[in-house]
């Protein structure tokens, strides 16, 4: 191995291993009711505080490492989707979260969407719900780097265990 090839395999090692402990990520939605949305805010208020475990949401596709897209697509949002998506750098990661965005849910059919979010990008994680509770998004999140832990890219993987909740937590 060249000194050249044993350096970078040295920074590959370094950027997998800071992407596995700190991945940032990008929130998009390409036509969700605000539900989905709205459980993947409350994933960063302290009560479940996903910047402890170094996810960082932020805003700009070319820092992204993971999109976190909400919604079924709708025709005025499939561009920008796409956009988005070829922005991030490789390797790149999508999880799709909410029933819409995993079959189009009570969106399906209608005259201006496309879809579910696998028919415009490919998907890693799916996390089904109507809209999923905060803990599902990071068990979802968990699952895709226990893959880059295992050093795979993810099979397209839908998180189907419904996570339980202790009922007395939620008063
Ligand atoms: S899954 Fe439910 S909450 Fe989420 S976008 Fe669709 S209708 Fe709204």
């Amino acid at each position: 191995m060249s000194e050249n090839n044993g350096m970078n395999a040295v920074i590959e090692k370094i950027k997998n291993w800071s992407r596995i402990n700190s991945p940032w990520a990008i929130h998009f939605n390409s036509g969700s009711c605000n539900g989905c949305d709205i459980e993947i805010l409350a994933t960063l208020t302290p009560r479940y505080d996903v910047e402890r475990f170094g996810i960082k949401l932020q805003g700009s596709p070319r820092h992204a490492d993971v999109l976190i897209a909400t919604g079924p697509v709708t025709l005025q949002a499939r561009e920008r989707l796409v956009r988005v998506y070829e922005q991030m750098p490789e390797p790149k990661f999508v999880i799709a979260v909410g029933s819409c965005a995993l079959s189009g849910g009570v969106f399906d059919g209608c005259y201006n969407v496309v879809g579910d979010l696998s028919k415009v990008i490919p998907v890693d994680v799916f996390v089904p719900g109507c809209p999923p509770r905060p803990e599902a998004i990071i068990y979802g999140v968990v699952q895709l780097l226990e893959s880059l832990k295992a050093g795979k890219r993810p099979e397209p993987m839908t998180i189907a265990e419904p996570v339980l909740v202790n009922e007395s937590e939620e008063e």
